[in-house]
């Protein structure tokens, strides 16, 4: 890698945290309590985060009836034989103590009359266990909970308004962070930067949810896995050419009651089916009445349960108590991400990545709802603890290479040739795109020869079960190797 010879920047943190989501928030305050001195690279503003948006809340087993086992049963079952079983053991396993651990801390979620916190319920759970705060405000929130948590931290200094633009990496180890406003050198490096599904044009994500982490490492030497995988979800807001296209409407309002409808007002559904297969049985719809859109009914939900969901469609226009409204599947959460262990550890040393960015194996093809947040948590401590222990090491030279945003066409071109139904002659034609992981995109869904989760072809139909637990890890050489995670 060509570059600079380094100048070593005042001092070098214990932990450098790219993102300030759920995951770079809570890592932070983690590694800042166990002592170690931690750099929040911080893009403003807030609102740009997943984190921020998200409306449905936590799942973790807590009602007396519940246990984790069964919590993983149903992520297990919802990720199509593709979850790495250990991973989804953490996940569930450590949900309850994360929750109890946010509670103790301040955090304000929902709560029923007699005290208890209140539990929803969302596709595919077979037990009442999303927790959530302000109705559908959870995001919202934990978010600013979390974030008062940091400014109070004597042990995070945060960079607001900087942009991780490389890794400080020599290929063989990180040693630190490369920003708009100069290098950042760590002992170990955390990217928390959010998933990629803004890298489709019709998305429920924020524009900065464009996989600028998994771009980031790759060039630094990483490796990535699960690209194939992206999750559409059913109800989207369909609002063509409007800004209001694409907006979400939570799952959870399909947990109280409401209800899909066809162009002639019958159900034709489960509507608390795992998503993918919700999502196929949109498409399926829509293709079968020739394109005409699919309605989400709200007549029975009491408006005071989703404040900010009815506030939303009511601003956009919409009579939720009056006329159903028209939904679609939209990119929504990103599957794939940094290849890393259980400890958040990535294929180069040094360093670490936690949250959507990251590629754990635990949703395998299709993520169980509200375990992307639990997930945030549970990985995002687990990573900050696993990096306070390395080793410090001489930082080599600065490389040259500098992250470049992707451009509308490229969004334009992934929503068509790599959108809830891909064929391979569309495939093929987006492994050349320019923003790297738009090709490896194309290129690793072009690999996988089936339909699987939130990745369905036209031209492979079927599920392939020799396939089972076979992972695609793209290499930073660009190739793709098959692999199998248990
Ligand atoms: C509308 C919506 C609703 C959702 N509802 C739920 C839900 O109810 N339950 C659930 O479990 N999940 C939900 N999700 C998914 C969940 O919110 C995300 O998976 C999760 O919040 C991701 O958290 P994160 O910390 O990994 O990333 P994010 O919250 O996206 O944070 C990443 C941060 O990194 C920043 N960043 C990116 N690149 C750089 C860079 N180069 N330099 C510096 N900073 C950078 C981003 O701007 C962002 O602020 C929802 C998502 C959306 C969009």
């Amino acid at each position: 890698m060509s570059g600079t010879p380094a100048e070593l920047p005042e001092g070098r943190f214990d932990l450098a945290v790219i993102g300030a989501g759920a995951t770079g928030l809570w890592a932070a305050l983690c590694a800042a309590e166990a002592g170690g001195s931690v750099c929040l690279v911080s893009r403003k503003p807030l609102a740009e985060s997943a984190s921020f948006h998200a409306q449905g809340g936590l799942a973790a087993a807590l009602e007396p009836s519940d246990t984790p086992e069964l919590h993983a049963t149903d992520t297990l079952a919802a990720g199509r034989n593709l979850c790495r079983s250990p991973a989804v053991d953490v996940l569930t396993g450590e949900a309850p103590g994360i929750v109890r651990d946010l509670v103790d801390r301040g955090m304000k979620f929902d709560r029923e009359p007699d005290g208890e916190l209140s539990l929803a319920l969302e596709g595919g759970h077979s037990r009442r266990r999303i927790i959530h705060a302000g109705g559908s405000r959870t995001g919202r929130e934990l978010t600013g909970t979390l974030a008062r948590m940091v400014a109070d931290q004597d042990g995070i200094e945060v960079r607001e308004e900087t942009s991780a633009t490389a890794l400080w990496s020599d290929g063989e180890r990180c040693h630190g962070v490369i920003t708009d406003r100069g290098p950042i050198a760590s002992r170990a490096t955390l990217m928390a930067s959010g998933g990629a599904a803004a890298l489709w044009r019709r998305t429920s994500n924020p524009w900065g949810a464009i996989g600028a982490g998994p771009v980031i490492a790759s060039a630094a030497g990483a490796e990535l896995a699960d690209l194939e995988f992206c999750q559409f979800h059913p109800t989207c807001i369909s609002a063509p050419d409007t800004p209001t296209d694409g907006a979400l409407i939570t799952e959870a309002i399909r947990g109280e009651g409401a209800i899909l409808l066809d162009d002639s007002g019958e159900r034709f559904t489960d509507e608390l089916a795992p998503r993918d297969d919700v999502t196929a049985a949109i498409l399926d719809r829509i293709e079968q009445q020739e394109g005409r859109e699919i309605r989400l009914d709200l007549g029975a939900i009491p408006p005071e349960k989703f404040p900010s969901v009815f506030a939303m469609l009511e601003k956009a226009g919409f009579s939720p108590g009056e006329r159903p409204i028209p939904v679609a599947p939209g990119a929504h959460y990103m599957m794939g991400g940094i290849a890393v262990d259980l400890d958040g550890r990535t294929t180069l040393a040094g360093l670490y990545a936690a949250g959507e960015c990251a590629c754990t194996g635990v949703h395998g093809a299709n993520r169980l709802a509200s375990n992307s947040l639990t997930e945030c948590f549970v990985f995002g401590r687990r990573a900050a603890m696993a990096g306070l222990d390395e080793t410090p090491a001489e930082p080599g030279e600065i490389p040259g290479w500098r992250f470049e945003p992707p451009t509308a066409a490229t969004r334009e071109a992934v929503w068509n040739l790599a959108g809830p139904l891909r064929a391979g002659s569309e495939l093929e034609q987006l492994v050349g795109d320019p923003y790297p992981l738009a090709g490896a995109i194309g290129k690793t869904a072009l690999a996988r020869e089936e339909s699987r989760g939130g990745h369905r072809r036209t031209d492979f139909r079927e599920t392939r079960a020799v396939l089972d637990h076979r992972h695609l890890i793209f290499l930073p050489d660009g190739s793709i190797e098959p692999r199998r995670w248990e």
